[in-house]
């Protein structure tokens, strides 16, 4: 189902609008939306015929949708432990993509009909700027703006060599779920690649992830990515860092790849490859310089914390500022923007943004992270609970989660928290809550959470930091 727009333009006429919004991903449709609440007439353009971005068409959104099905199959199977027994599911491929693509479409209308509601004008095609105060949309009409807000996100980064086929992925690709294969390569073991390595794998493929660096979802702490390596290097057939493709070629029995690593040798056959190496802005390519904006080499534009570029009436958001590369920090920015175009005093003054990776188990960490402490010399104490401790993770048979906390040894503050475990990524915001505000452990401690539940298991750790808590006897400590 296409996105409705509102009244056609034609090419070759021009529309007049306080605010020009280009993009309409979670960044742009915000930014678009809040403008409008703030009386401000506003022109929002995407190529796509539907608004919601990458994240609602081809990323967070399908993905999502996909990893709940994975899920049902993974604790269906789960199961069979506590005596319950299913026969193999029967995956009929075709009716999961169009539940999944019905979700998109009904996202995506309801989006449509947000703009309607607020009389923001939305127009198809892509935008380039032909002026500082005019927008060139094709096959549409230009659009001369007072404002402009820059939204227009990333694109997956292309390995260079690899040839034209459709057995070979990206992320867009893999999430049009077009069939399984036997056996599926993952090309990098990011967030991308390990959360449609969980799609796939529980679909049915054979799955081998090759990750350049040593370990699976680089920049997250050891610990917590511990016990999604232990779940994942038991189910799929190889985990190989440290690895890097050297060369792919199509050839009609599958995907010929050479692979260079410590555990890596000879050519191998898969029946697809998914490339997942990162993301790159799309900062080049919409006529930047004849706004007289900046585009640095790799496609970022530089803003201030009000979002501003260093063109005063064009301000820049979400993946197209820089990393992280996120929704919600897009949809956060273009709020900022939106109100500082409007007139309003605001700021883009987040201490810390929540990243998650949906994996099974899912991986959630906010502000410090051990890593980053160690590398840059930052004085911290950590205090963590194990979740074979928690009586509600053990009913979930899922007792190998992990909460750890971060914390400044002068102020006591709460510097950061990092969660592996099921539903890691809902309990995660408790913690940039707490970080937000301020909280010491103690705040976290004192604070009454319900039992049983796996949010304890934050109050468990910051009670283990405070020398109180009583659901394990540990050395160290007591208050
Ligand atoms: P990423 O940077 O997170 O991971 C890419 C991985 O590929 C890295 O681990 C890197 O070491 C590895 N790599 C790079 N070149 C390689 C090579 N030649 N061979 C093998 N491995 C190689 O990128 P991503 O997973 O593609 O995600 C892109 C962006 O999208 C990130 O900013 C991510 O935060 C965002 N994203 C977020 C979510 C989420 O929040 N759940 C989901 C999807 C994407």
């Amino acid at each position: 189902m296409k996105t409705e727009k509102t009244k056609k333009v034609p090419a070759g006429e021009t529309i007049d609008t306080d605010l020009l919004v280009l993009g309409g991903g979670p960044g742009g449709y915000t930014a678009a939306f809040r403008a409008a609440d703030l009386g401000l007439s506003v022109t929002l353009v995407d190529a796509r015929d539907s608004l919601g971005g990458v994240c609602l068409n081809v990323g967070c959104i399908p993905s999502k949708a996909l990893l709940h099905a994975a899920r049902s199959l993974e604790e269906a199977r789960a199961l069979a432990e506590l005596g319950i027994e299913f026969s193999e599911p029967r995956i009929r491929l075709d009716r999961l993509r169009s539940w999944k693509e019905a979700l998109v479409a009904k996202l995506g209308g309801g989006l449509a009909g947000l703009a309607r509601r607020r009389k923001v004008r939305v127009l198809t095609g892509r935008g380039e700027f032909i002026g500082p105060h005019r927008l060139a949309v094709a096959d549409g009409p230009d659009v001369n703006f007072k404002q402009a807000i820059v939204a227009v996100g990333s694109q997956p980064v292309r390995l260079p060599g690899l040839p034209d086929d459709p057995r070979i992925m990206d992320s867009s690709a893999a999430l049009a779920l077009k069939s399984v294969p036997g056996r599926l390569l993952v090309v990098g073991g990011g967030i991308i690649g390990m959360e449609l390595a969980t799609v796939y794998a529980a679909l049915g493929s054979r799955v081998t992830v090759v990750e350049l660096t040593d370990g699976l979802l680089p920049g997250c702490d050891r610990d917590l990515v511990q016990p999604l390596q232990e779940r994942v290097a038991a189910r799929y057939e190889a985990i190989l860092s440290g690895t890097r493709l050297v060369s792919a070629q199509a050839r009609e029995d599958g995907v010929h790849v050479v692979l260079e690593g410590p555990r890596a040798s000879g050519s191998q056959v898969y029946d697809a490859v998914l490339v997942a190496v990162g993301r790159r802005p799309n900062g080049a390519g919409i006529g930047a310089e004849r706004a007289g904006l900046k585009v640095d080499e790799r496609g970022f534009i530089a803003v201030d914390a009000s979002q501003r570029t260093h063109v005063p009436h064009i301000f820049a958001i979400g993946d197209v500022v820089g990393e992280p590369m996120l929704a919600h920090k897009a949809a956060y920015e273009g709020k900022v923007a939106a109100e500082v175009a409007a007139g309003r005093k605001s700021a883009n003054d987040a201490k810390v943004i929540p990243a998650v990776a949906y994996t099974d188990p899912e991986v959630a960490w906010v502000g410090l992270t051990e890593t980053a402490a160690r590398r840059d010399g930052v004085a911290f104490e950590s205090a963590s609970f194990p979740w074979a401790a928690s009586g509600r993770a053990l009913s979930l048979g899922r007792g190998e989660g992990l909460t750890k906390i971060l914390v400044d040894p002068h102020t006591h503050a709460l510097l950061g928290v990092g969660m592996v475990g099921p539903q890691a990524g809902d309990l995660i915001a408790e913690a940039a809550l707490a970080i937000e505000m301020g909280a010491e452990p103690g705040d976290i401690a004192l604070t009454i959470h319900p039992h049983p539940t796996l949010s304890e298991t934050l109050a468990f750790a910051a009670e283990a930091y405070e020398g109180t808590l009583t659901e394990l006897y540990l050395n160290g400590k007591k208050r």
